[in-house]
């Protein structure tokens, strides 16, 4: 008798035991189902965006240890207080949302300028051009148009960089713009270039200085032509890097006055300089200068560079 009341002690108590267990397995499967669901979802859709980047900045491991779900399924009576607790740490998370959002936003900047890059360092053809053995006919005609209007210029090097992707196949040395024109320091440009450059100031700065002031334009300084690097602020390749630009920065005149390109000009060589920039607007297909931005503050920039619809950009 003793036996069966040990036995069945043992079994009540196995069975007690055996539903204390499930009980408790229920409720640690019940309470443990709960508080992932509670906790996570916060916690992952504020530390999703993040993950990539800065899963370690977000408060995960903060909450995560606060929920102890390990104490919880070890101590089940324990846990009845706790999941009324937890709803708090699960409140910390929102309010750390203003924390997590900075790295997200942080990384997205430097993919931005990654893909722009990416587009603006898109090859120029130009870049690839190499002179051939024969000068081709058109390069042969420019210069003869250049020996006609009394233009002073000696052939130069080819230039061809193919890192940073400048190049001129025929380059020429201006020295002159004209016969009675001069341009300084020489300037390395592409033919074309070169003699739009004496055209303009034959037909139009010429006759603005006339007009203006009286007298004839003796000189034009010129702050820079060829130059191998990118434009200012991208990493596009300026027009400069093919020869295909030009910077003035002053005219001198042959009474010797000289009229200097900047911000704030006296009125008369304002308006000469204006009547000049205004003009330049369709020989050049680009046209920059004080007012356009910081860089063209002193100078005049014109160039060739090829346009949709043959369009021009002068501002
Ligand atoms: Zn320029």
């Amino acid at each position: 008798m003793a036996a069966l009341t040990l036995l069945r002690l043992a079994g009540l108590s196995r069975a007690a035991l055996t539903l204390a267990a499930t009980l408790l397995a229920g409720a640690a499967l019940a309470k443990a189902p709960k508080l992932p669901e509670t906790v996570p979802v916060p916690v992952l859709n504020q530390s999703q965006p993040a993950q990539e980047d800065a899963p370690a900045d977000v408060p995960v491991p903060e909450p995560r240890p606060a929920d102890a779900p390990k104490p919880d399924q070890q101590e089940p009576p324990a846990s009845a207080p706790k999941p009324t607790e937890k709803p708090g740490p699960t409140e910390k998370p929102v309010e750390a949302e203003p924390e997590a959002q900075p790295p997200t936003i942080a990384p997205q900047p430097p993919e931005k300028p990654d893909e722009a890059q990416e587009k603006k360092m898109q090859p120029d053809p130009r870049s690839a051009d190499v002179p051939d053995e024969k000068m081709p006919d058109e390069e042969l005609a420019c210069r003869r148009r250049l020996k006609s209007m009394g233009v002073d210029f000696e052939e130069h090097k080819p230039e061809h960089n193919p890192e940073i992707g400048c190049s001129i196949p025929y380059p020429i040395t201006l020295k002159t713009l004209g016969k009675s024109i001069a341009i300084g320091p020489q300037a390395e440009l592409n033919c074309e270039m070169a003699e739009a450059a004496a055209r303009f100031a034959a037909d139009v700065i010429q006759p603005a200085a006339k007009a203006e002031f009286g007298a004839d334009l003796r000189s034009i300084s010129q702050a820079s032509a060829f130059v191998c690097r990118p434009r200012h602020g991208t990493r596009k390749l300026s027009e400069h890097a093919f020869g295909n630009a030009l910077d003035i920065s002053s005219f001198t005149l042959s009474d010797g006055k000289k009229i200097e390109i900047g911000p704030a000009p006296p009125e008369k060589d304002g308006k000469f300089l204006n009547a000049v920039r205004k003009a330049a607007c369709g020989p050049f297909k680009t046209v920059l200068g004080p007012g356009a931005d910081p860089d063209h503050a002193l100078h005049f920039h014109f160039d060739l560079e090829p346009r949709r619809n043959g369009g021009t950009f002068c501002q």
